[in-house]
């Protein structure tokens, strides 16, 4: 058994203090610390408890968007009527991932940070880069059917686990970061995480004792907002494949779409290349199947798998052309 300290934080900068301590932590809900803490692969020396500051909160923010404290926890963030009704695709995400009862315990800033579910990570037997920097990587050319097709680099070929992240990734959200010295900081989504490299082991832009207080979602985008998950099981389980997909169409042509892909890679993937293949052309089959096409052209399969790439492509054109549906109003 390893020994650890404990201490509850009551305010954020205090937070933020403790956790500039050699090995600290913070801990909110637990749901994915304590298991690596068993499993000792993570092995903080202090815990910095942050999961009953005030930061649970969800706020209108000027100009019609939403700030969703760290700390609310996922169940909330899904029920909340503004979110279900403005934000759709978040709530559609967060009640695809894991089960009612960890849905209430895990937060909001827990579930950006949480580690992969790659399960040489959690092997410690098993070589891995990400768990033992320089330690190889024993999902390439071993059993690796979960792992990533896009994003991947020599070093690891983990993939993003959160549901969450992938629908943030689709409306453009923000990230705002408390570190030492009161400073705060906010990140796009999209540069918050960071491609695995030479460093799989570092997974975030974070810095050391920054603390995630807030999401920070921009005004709806127009049009329908999706999120289809595609796993082994129906609840309880990570994706193989997801979409999250903004569309907007009139008179049959799209005027603009935001594309995000879960399960695939080793960040929540932005499909850039199917948003320019959707901008501007006509909502049909053969649209959505050339968008399809141009999100995967850069896919690598690694065996196990390649099964992967097509399954990603499908789920992306059955989400896409039902997201092209026209809004009713009224
Ligand atoms: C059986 C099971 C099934 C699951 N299925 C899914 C699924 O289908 N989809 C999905 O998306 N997720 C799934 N999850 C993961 C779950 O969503 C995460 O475990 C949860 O969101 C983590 O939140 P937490 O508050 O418990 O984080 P914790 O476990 O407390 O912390 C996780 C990490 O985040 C750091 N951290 C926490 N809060 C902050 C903060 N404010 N600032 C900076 N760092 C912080 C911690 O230091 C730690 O490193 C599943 C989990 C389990 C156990
Ligand atoms: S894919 Fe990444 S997490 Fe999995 S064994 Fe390789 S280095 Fe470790």
């Amino acid at each position: 058994m390893r020994s650890f300290t404990y201490e509850r934080a009551v305010a954020a900068q205090a937070a933020v203090a403790a956790a500039a301590r050699d090995g600290a932590k913070f801990i909110s809900g637990g749901t994915n610390l304590l298991d690596l803490m068993k499993l000792g692969i993570e092995r903080p020396t202090h815990l910095v408890d942050i999961s009953r500051l005030p930061l649970r909160d969800i706020e209108e923010l000027p100009g019609g968007g939403l700030r969703i404290g760290a700390q609310a926890p996922n169940s909330d963030v899904a029920a909340d009527i503004r979110v279900r009704t403005r934000y759709p695709v978040l709530t559609q995400a967060l009640v695809s991932g894991a089960s009612g009862q960890l849905r209430n315990k895990a937060s909001t800033g827990g579930n950006l940070v949480q580690r992969t579910r790659c399960p040489y990570f959690y092997d410690t037997a098993a070589a891995c880069n990400k768990r033992e920097p320089g330690a190889g990587c024993a999902a390439i050319g071993g059993y690796n059917r979960t792992h990533a097709v896009l994003g991947a680099g020599s070093s690891c070929i983990a993939t993003h686990p959160s549901d969450m992240a992938v629908a943030l990734t689709a409306l453009e959200a923000e990230i705002e970061l408390l570190g030492p010295g009161a400073s705060v900081r906010r990140v796009g989504i999209a540069d918050f995480y960071r491609l695995p490299g030479d460093t799989p082991h570092i997974e975030t832009v974070l810095r050391p004792a920054e603390m995630i207080t807030s999401v920070l979602l921009p005004p709806p985008p127009p049009g329908r907002q999706l999120y289809r998950k595609v796993r082994d099981r129906a609840s309880y389980e990570f994706a193989l494949v997801s979409v999250a997909a903004v569309v907007s169409a009139g008179q049959g042509t799209i005027d603009s779409a935001r594309v995000a892909l879960g399960g695939v890679a080793t960040v929540p993937w932005r499909a850039v290349e199917a948003e320019a293949a959707l901008r501007g052309r006509p909502a049909t089959t053969a649209t959505y199947r050339a968008a399809a096409e141009a999100a995967m052209r850069d896919a690598v399969g690694q065996g196990h798998n390649d099964f992967k790439i097509e399954l990603a492509r499908r789920t992306l054109c059955r989400t896409l052309a039902q997201a092209a549906q026209p809004v009713r109003s009224g």
